[in-house]
């Protein structure tokens, strides 16, 4: 083996990812609201994203308008800096893999993950040996003569995986790639995306619905709401410190409290019992807009139950248990509040037991809450 092919080699199973910026990126079909708004997001090269959100929510028409299968009704896309906003999406040199497959049938697997080298009039010693390397990286190796209709699901997305990435693309852009799959061999999917990621080095844009898919996933999620991007930041900044209630309730169980009180006073009121929050815990958006409600979020796996008083410098209520349930590794105890809001604690199974009509206290370390905005 020459030198040069040995290079060749390397640079076309390692591709630098493209730097992708959108900026006041916008589509709007004339409907009620745009589908996407004035989306600004900087996905850095080489980083596995997650577009995370609710159906309906902007994700697939953002990932089009990175593709180029939507035109943009306003702002810009950027790749490496260099507007290719005007770009047509077969020039921008990206894979995609979406949840149908879309396999050519009467072609074997060889000849499918072929397709785009063939396109790009690439030799066919190096068509051959370009097919076996993705081949062995989507552990088809031996399937070569195979038609799709002859492999499970799973293989098959393997198949539409290794043709989108075979050309090295600077990115891949995947739209509920494994929305099609069961349970389990979803979870072995998500496992080798992200060792694919790690091997081929490109930029992974991926869209999804599922938030925990997502937080085991990407490097950092972005996500939609409305059209619009409400929070951008890895899956523990999201979790940990969600800027509005509706980034909390997508990420994770959460207890909202509805309070009364001026942030800045370090003190907020909840029917009468008050409590410290902390500057820390406050997200920025409470300064950053008007603010008309306030809750106060504090995840389950937070929330302590005791009997008696809430304990001196820490937050809580008191309630009635409503009810035990024993979930294996840990239980959930449910009750409401002094609003008659659902509270959920989560306490480790060995936890001293409660049960249903107990008089108990849920309450919370003051930095482990979070007080947002509606
Ligand atoms: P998601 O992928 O998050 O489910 P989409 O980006 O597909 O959301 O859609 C966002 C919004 O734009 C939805 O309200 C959807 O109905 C609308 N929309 C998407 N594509 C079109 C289209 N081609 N024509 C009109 N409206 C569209
Ligand atoms: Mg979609």
């Amino acid at each position: 083996m020459t030198s040069t092919t040995a290079t060749r080699a390397e640079a076309g199973s390692r591709t630098p990812g493209i730097h992708i910026s959108l900026a006041g990126a916008t589509k709007d079909y004339g409907l009620a609201r745009p589908a996407v708004a004035d989306v600004d997001l900087e996905i850095a090269s080489g980083e596995f994203v997650s577009l995370l959100g609710p159906s309906g929510s902007g994700k697939t028409t953002t990932l089009n308008l990175i593709s180029g299968l939507e035109t943009l009704t306003r702002g810009t896309v950027s790749f490496d800096g260099t507007d290719v906003s005007d770009v047509p999406a077969h020039r921008r040199n990206l894979g995609m893999l979406f949840q149908s497959y879309a396999l050519f049938p009467h072609m074997t697997v060889a000849q499918n993950i072929a397709y785009p080298l063939r396109e790009r009039k690439v030799g066919r010693a190096e068509i051959r040996r370009k097919v076996a390397e993705v081949l062995g990286l989507v552990q088809l190796e031996g399937r070569d003569d195979n038609l799709p209709k002859q492999l499970s699901g799973g293989q098959q997305q393997r198949v539409a995986l290794a043709r989108a990435i075979v050309f090295g693309p600077g990115a891949l852009l995947l739209d509920e790639p494994l929305g099609a799959l069961d349970k389990n061999l979803r979870g072995a999917l998500q496992t080798e995306l992200r060792r694919i990621h790690r091997e081929v080095g490109s930029t992974f844009v991926f869209v999804t619905h599922d938030q925990e898919e997502a937080m085991t996933m990407s490097d950092r999620i972005v996500l939609f709401h409305e059209g619009g991007v409400e929070q951008v930041g890895s899956p523990r900044d999201l979790y940990e410190a969600p800027d509005t209630l509706f980034a909390a309730r997508f990420l994770g169980e959460a207890n909202t409290l509805e309070v009364e009180g001026d942030p800045a006073s370090g003190t907020v009121t909840h029917r009468g019992v008050s409590w410290a929050v902390p500057a820390g815990v406050v997200s920025p958006e409470v300064a950053r807009r008007p603010v008309s409600t306030l809750h106060v979020v504090v995840r389950p796996e937070a929330v302590q139950v005791g009997t008696g008083e809430v304990p001196a410098g820490r937050a809580g209520v008191e309630l009635r248990v409503r009810d035990v349930e024993y979930v294996g590794h840990f239980v959930r105890v449910l009750g409401n509040g002094p609003g008659g809001e659902p509270l959920t604690a989560k306490l480790p199974a060995g936890a001293s037991p409660v049960a249903a009509g107990d008089r108990v206290t849920f309450s919370w370390d003051g930095a482990d809450q979070r007080l947002v905005p509606a």
